[in-house]
């Protein structure tokens, strides 16, 4: 890597080349570099009058020489007089990750090849044959454990390493918001300065060009730093039909993953491994039994032994098939996770980035209306409460809430963007416990 005053000179060089030599002298003599990190270049100037000249006549060509120079673009800071550079302060949002680690994976050969590229990256993180590490497969397949595995070994290792986690729509939100309020600098700063920058569900940002774009900033400035990325979704690049081909492009050029089903061995050690960290030790015959039942979700294995752990608390009793049976058809239906209606209300809540208190109020704001109609279609449809439920749980009565459902059920067939967005919420109901 070239030192700071290498990367200034060549910045000069190019300059030279576009202004009069009396102009270079005049305004960058008494410039010094000062820090190039985090897609930020840092220079300093001796005083505010010179730091304004420097700032309105050639803020855009110093950055034009650095996209010239790296191939991205960089955000430029200059200091003047006795102003000194403080770093930014760390990204940190490790309670997310908290209780995934690699040791409470369970190893078998649907995940073998995607357990191994993660120690690699927590091994060595910024390598290029790793980065960036592309994980993806179907739902609860344990592809959010890995990346927060990462991210908790990362931590433990080099604590002061600075580490972003941060959901796929939750990124397109958050910029949205930034744009906003003005603040869109501090989210640009907030993710390009990351040591390590782990997505988890990027799918959702394919076809939503604004995000897509910003994101590709954000991935070459964190590449090009030699700093780390792990990336997950529910497909790989090329199934993405919607995502931005220079995006395509990055995301295969490291390391892709992909998580299977597990095999019946693996459920049975997952099932026996679960079980024992809530206390309870099943049969032989049961974990069999659970393990044949339930073969092509983990999370719905949790869900299974979660209940179970319900019944024996009433019971008292060992566990028996039939409790078994009842507990996979609370958790599952037609083969389906049936969600609560709390997950769904507070994932939709969560896509409009509304309150849970305001779909269930009065409001006739816009898009609290919409999102209420929607709470209500996606109960309907993914769980097997009643009507009066639904209504009693929305607070509005049954009739207004059939209204919902259907004013959903009427526009989906013609609005594709509101189909699409009724797919993306029930993907991450589907991503929750
Ligand atoms: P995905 O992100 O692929 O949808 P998750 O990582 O959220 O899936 O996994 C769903 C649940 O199943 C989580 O609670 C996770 O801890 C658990 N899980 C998945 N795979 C494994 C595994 N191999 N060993 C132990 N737990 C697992
Ligand atoms: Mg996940």
């Amino acid at each position: 890597m070239n030192s700071i005053q290498d990367i200034w000179n060549g910045i000069l060089e190019i300059l030279s080349g576009k202004l009069t030599p009396v102009t270079i002298k005049t305004w960058f003599e008494d410039c010094a570099p000062v820090d190039l990190k985090d897609g930020t270049l840092v220079i300093h100037t001796s005083t505010d009058f010179k730091r304004g000249i420097l700032q309105s006549r050639f803020e855009g060509e110093i950055k034009e020489a650095l996209r010239e120079m790296f191939s991205c673009d960089f955000e430029l800071l200059i200091l003047a007089g006795d102003e000194v550079y403080e770093e930014p302060p760390a990204a940190n949002s490790l309670p997310e990750m908290e209780g995934y680690t690699f040791d409470n994976f369970i190893v078998g050969k649907c995940n073998e090849f995607a357990y191994a590229a993660a120690q690699g990256v927590v091994k060595t993180p910024g390598n290029k044959v790793y980065n960036p590490l592309f994980i993806y497969g179907n739902s609860g397949l344990g592809k959010t454990h890995l990346l927060c595995a990462i991210g908790t070994a990362i931590h433990e290792a080099r604590p002061d390493a600075r580490i972003a986690f941060v959901k796929g729509d939750d990124f397109t939100n958050e910029m949205v918001r930034s744009i906003k309020e003005g603040t869109a600098d501090e989210f640009r700063k907030k993710y390009r300065g990351v040591d390590l920058f782990l997505v988890d569900d990027i799918q959702f940002i394919a076809g939503k060009e604004s995000t897509q774009e910003e994101f590709f900033h954000t991935f070459n400035s964190i590449y090009e730093a030699g700093h780390q990325i792990v990336i997950t979704s529910d497909r790989p690049p090329i199934d993405m039909l919607r995502l931005d081909d220079r995006l395509r492009t990055r995301f295969e050029g490291g390391m892709m993953a992909d998580v299977q089903p597990p095999d019946v061995e693996t459920r049975m050690a997952i099932i026996r491994n679960k079980a024992g960290h809530l206390g309870m030790q099943l049969s032989d015959d049961i974990v069999a039994y659970i393990a044949q039942k339930i073969t092509s979700n983990v999370r719905q294995i949790e869900g299974v032994i979660n209940r179970l752990t319900a019944f024996r608390e009433i019971t008292g009793d060992e566990i028996t098939r039939e409790m078994v049976d009842e507990a996979i058809s609370t958790v599952i239906r037609d083969g389906v996770y049936v969600p609560t209606p709390e997950t769904i209300l507070k994932e939709t809540a969560r896509y409009y980035q509304v309150s849970e208190e305001d779909i269930k109020g009065v409001s006739r704001q816009k898009n609290i209306v919409t999102s209420r109609h929607i709470t209500a279609y996606l109960i309907r449809n993914l769980t097997n409460l009643p009507l009066s439920g639904i209504g009693e749980y929305l607070n509005r009565d049954h009739a207004t809430v059939l209204a919902s459902i259907r004013k959903v059920e009427g526009s989906i067939k013609t609005d594709k963007e509101l189909a699409a967005t009724i797919r993306d919420i029930t993907s991450n109901i589907n991503s929750r416990q």
